[in-house]
């Protein structure tokens, strides 16, 4: 069963693979045996997560990109290309929230979250998709959010783009399922990582929180990093197109 799961002689590439959920997923492919690329804004803290994951024997290259930087994108996959000459699994996991009122929102806090969080993905997913359909296959996997199903307040825009995300995994899913391209998302719930240590640092609004979640517990980087394995594996051959709520059971109520 265990070699259904086995990554050896893939190339991963993991956005905002530094930190949180993605550095998770980065560390869960490593134990796997697959190579993994792990790209954020700030290469010093790449560069520490591929340290980490070669002091245990994988192998790993940290990589400088701002998402929201086509330019940046384009270069990043240029040196998967150059380094590895290939490449098998790419985690859109990149995301930014910004938490306010609607009424106090402004035209920055909206270009900040959408070019990140779905411009930014999108033309990841098209750099990653010409490599992939050279090569005759590959597995795309985007970091939606349950903000992107159900409502919540102060993250409207938030929301959206995540809305978008689960939206544009279909539609890439379908079009390039004939390439051997498959496109699936993941939609974490309230996973405790440093885009929320406000929220979960306020007790009151801790409690608040933990009593929509069926569960009552808070979700961690690895509940989200076993579906990325599973979504980037040969496991789920026969699934595109689908986001998976992974959130104590939010969204079944
Ligand atoms: P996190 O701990 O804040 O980590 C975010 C990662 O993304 C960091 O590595 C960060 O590195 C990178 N990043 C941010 N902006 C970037 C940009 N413009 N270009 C490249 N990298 C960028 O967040 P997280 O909780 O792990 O979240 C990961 C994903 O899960 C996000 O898409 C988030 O929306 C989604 N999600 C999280 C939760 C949750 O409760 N934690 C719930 C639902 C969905 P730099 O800042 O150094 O660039």
């Amino acid at each position: 069963m265990d070699a259904i799961f086995d990554l050896t002689g893939k190339v991963a590439l993991v956005t905002g693979g530094s930190r949180g959920i993605g550095k998770e997923i980065v560390n869960t492919y490593a134990a796997q045996g697959a190579t993994v690329v792990i790209a954020s804004r700030n290469i010093d803290d790449c560069n520490n997560a591929a340290e980490e994951v070669i002091q245990k024997s994988g192998k790993a290259l940290g990589v400088r990109c701002d998402i929201a930087n086509l330019e940046d994108i384009t270069n990043m996959y240029k040196t998967v290309v150059e380094e590895f000459g290939q490449l098998d699994i790419v985690v859109n996991n990149a995301g930014v929230s910004i938490t306010k009122p609607s009424v106090e929102v402004t035209s920055d806090d909206w270009d900040f979250m959408f070019n990140i969080n779905i411009k930014g993905l999108f033309f990841s997913c098209q750099e990653a998709a010409k490599i992939m359909m050279e090569q005759g296959n590959g597995k795309i996997i985007n970091v939606s959010s349950i903000g992107g199903l159900k409502t919540f307040k102060r993250i409207a825009p938030y929301g959206a783009s995540k809305a978008a995300v689960i939206h544009l995994t279909k539609s890439l899913a379908s079009e390039w399922a004939r390439y051997g391209i498959f496109v699936n998302g993941i939609a974490p719930g309230l996973i405790s990582t440093d885009i929320n240590t406000e929220e979960i640092g306020d007790e009151r609004l801790l409690q608040k929180m933990l009593k929509m979640i069926p569960l009552r517990k808070l979700g961690a980087p690895s509940d989200i990093a076993c579906m990325a394995l599973y979504l980037a594996s040969d496991a789920s051959n026969f699934m595109t197109g689908q986001t998976i709520s992974i959130d104590g059971g939010v969204t079944a109520e």
